[in-house]
């Protein structure tokens, strides 16, 4: 490929002591955390609300959080999880951890509207600088001490540098990690198979006389019949998210690599595409659904 050198003189931000990209559930942790520290720490996220995959990709239901006798997470998760259901956001039936413990094990469902406030809440109170609709761009790396001394970051503004003691990537893609030209493994390129992305939807109108095994039975039917184009047996399906609510989990893209633009595009193509088809299907285990948005990002 042909290059061409990009040089520009940018504003530099003030000095931090963490920068932390990407305010999915683990950025946001890291910067609640280093801020209630005391360091002064900003936090960039790219699209327009905390939460990542949790919000932005519309995957609302916690898993695991037990193993069936006890809870497996506390501390700040579970800090999370006690606003949430105060907000109203966790499906209903609140949340007893001592006696909903089984059940926790299959997951928690939650709206992801309610965990987007719950977060920006968290985050400001703890005193972190947020900045939403921002994407770290590059790294400014010494290289004799391997040392990253500041980061460049992109908004409406333009571009900004932003020097800090240190730097956290959180973006879920290596993204810090990669402009650094740190070693890490590559899912597709370093490994035989690549786990396959879902736009999901959210639908509404559902009615809940259907389970979770209804769901997987018609799913087995419908591969016996050769209704996939690829069989594809782990359809997670509709979940629970609240009231009439729930969270389309359905239409894996095989093959398609996240971390390669043309075939991340071709993917976001095929997927809305395929709403109109999951919707029709739908209709025909649940009276009456409705699908709503489909998430912003893929999953
Ligand atoms: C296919 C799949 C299915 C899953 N299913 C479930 C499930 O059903 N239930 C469950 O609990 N978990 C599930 N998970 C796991 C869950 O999604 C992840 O554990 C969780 O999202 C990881 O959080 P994270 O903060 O590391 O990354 P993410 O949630 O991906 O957050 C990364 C954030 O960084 C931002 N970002 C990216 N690049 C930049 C940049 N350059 N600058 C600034 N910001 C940037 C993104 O916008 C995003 O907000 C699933 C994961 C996958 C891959």
């Amino acid at each position: 490929m042909n290059t061409h050198t990009f040089q520009r003189e940018i504003p530099i931000e003030s000095s931090y002591d963490v920068v932390v990209a990407g305010g999915g559930p683990a950025g946001v942790a890291a910067a609640i955390a280093a801020a209630r520290c005391g360091a002064r720490t900003l936090l960039v996220e790219a699209t327009g609300a905390l939460g990542g995959m949790g919000t932005n990709g519309l995957v609302a239901n916690w898993y695991c959080l037990s193993d069936g006798l006890q809870i497996l997470t506390r501390g700040l998760f579970w800090e999370i999880v006690r606003a949430l259901r105060d907000a109203g956001g966790l499906k209903e039936g609140g949340l007893d951890p001592d006696t909903r413990t089984p059940s926790l094990r299959f997951g928690l469902g939650f709206s992801a509207e309610t965990l987007k406030r719950v977060l920006d809440k968290l985050v400001l109170d703890a005193g972190v600088d947020l900045l939403l609709c921002t994407r770290l761009i590059d790294a400014d790396v010494d290289q004799p001490s391997k040392r990253v001394r500041g980061v460049v970051i992109q908004h409406v503004e333009g571009l900004r540098y932003v020097p800090a003691r240190s730097f956290i990537d959180a973006t879920g893609d290596a993204v810090l990690a990669d402009l650094c030209g740190v070693r890490y493994r590559e899912a597709g390129r370093d490994t035989p198979n690549i786990m396959p992305p879902t736009l999901c939807a959210t639908v509404a109108n559902v009615d809940w006389i259907f389970s979770y095994d209804d769901q997987q039975d018609a799913i087995k039917r419908g591969v016996q019949a050769g209704e996939f184009s690829q069989p594809d047996r782990h359809v997670p399906g509709i979940f629970h998210s609240q009231g009439s609510h729930g969270i389309q989990n359905a239409g894996h893209l095989f093959r398609m690599n996240a971390v390669n633009v043309r075939s991340l595009t071709e993917g976001y193509v095929t997927a809305a595409s395929w709403r109109g088809s999951t919707r029709a299907s739908s209709k025909s285990t649940c009276r009456a659904v409705k699908s709503l948005n489909s998430s912003p990002r893929l999953r």
